[in-house]
């Protein structure tokens, strides 16, 4: 019987995702650095939040974000584990409404306002249409997430970022299949004043043949798709009913591109 093994797009098994929130202006300074070096990611907006003059413009998003995912961060930025559900519903839907008529996509991520959750918002969420959150703190690692509705990033970009970048590259078993994911605020390079930080990061990692760089959302709908997938019993042919190619990797090894609904010979 054939061995099947889920693959990243081009069958790649290690990928990069970015995840900044807040939409403070430095995100314009960020995205420049991410677009020269073909890094992506998700940045996390509070649609309640625009007129404090420290975020970057309604009318901008869909531009200065295209490549990119926009996501929640919900409307005014409250500690929803301290609010009731009706109101913690109202705060990421009306998010999602703003968000979805400056970018014309189905808004489906969020990250939690002060990493704030409780088991309730969390079996909340896919009611509301989101599919992942994003808590704070890091894991330190490159493991897939387990509930995406606790998805821990491997590290802030003050935590270790360059060493764990290093250590990423190095990773070769394609046995596992690897993410990394760094997240933070553009604000805080200025802050700190380390640009060349996360410059030096993006120049590191970018451009390498066996990383699939990709935002939060392509990275949980490239695992649905997979899951999707329609097996034979005995592993000879399966059909892929998504809107998009899956990739798989057979037997030794060999990488085979399912096409968007198509049945393929294995
Ligand atoms: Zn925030």
């Amino acid at each position: 019987m054939n061995r099947i093994y889920c693959c990243f797009p081009g069958g790649k098994h290690k990928a990069l995702t970015m995840s900044y929130d807040d939409g403070r202006t430095q995100d314009r300074r960020l995205v420049e650095i991410f677009n020269q070096n073909g890094i992506r990611g998700t940045f996390h907006l509070n649609s309640g939040l625009f007129e404090r003059g420290d975020r970057v413009m309604p009318e901008e998003i869909s531009s200065l974000y295209a490549g990119h995912e926009v996501a929640c961060h919900t409307v005014t930025h409250p500690t929803i584990a301290r609010c009731p559900l009706p109101e913690v519903a109202q705060e990421v839907l009306e998010d999602r409404k703003f968000l979805e008529e400056r970018t014309g996509y189905p808004v489906r991520g969020l990250s939690y306002p002060n990493g704030s959750v409780t088991k309730d918002i969390e079996n909340l969420l896919p009611s509301l249409g989101i599919r992942y959150s994003r808590v704070v703190g890091s894991s330190d690692g490159f493991a897939l997430p387990e509930n995406p509705y606790r998805w821990q990033a491997t590290c802030h970009h003050n935590h270790r970022l360059m060493e764990l970048g290093e250590q990423f590259l190095g990773l070769f078993k394609k046995q596992y299949l690897y993410l990394m994911y760094v997240w933070g605020h553009s604000y805080e390079f200025d802050d700190k004043n380390n640009w060349d930080l996360m410059e030096s990061f993006c120049s590191m990692m970018g451009g390498k043949d066996d990383i699939w760089y990709c935002t939060n959302i392509e990275f949980m709908d490239c695992m649905d798709n997979f899951a999707r997938l329609q097996f034979a019993a005995d592993n000879r042919f399966v059909y892929n009913p998504n809107a998009g190619d899956c990739w798989i990797a057979v037997n030794d090894g060999t990488v085979v591109c399912v096409p968007a609904g198509k049945t393929a010979k294995l």
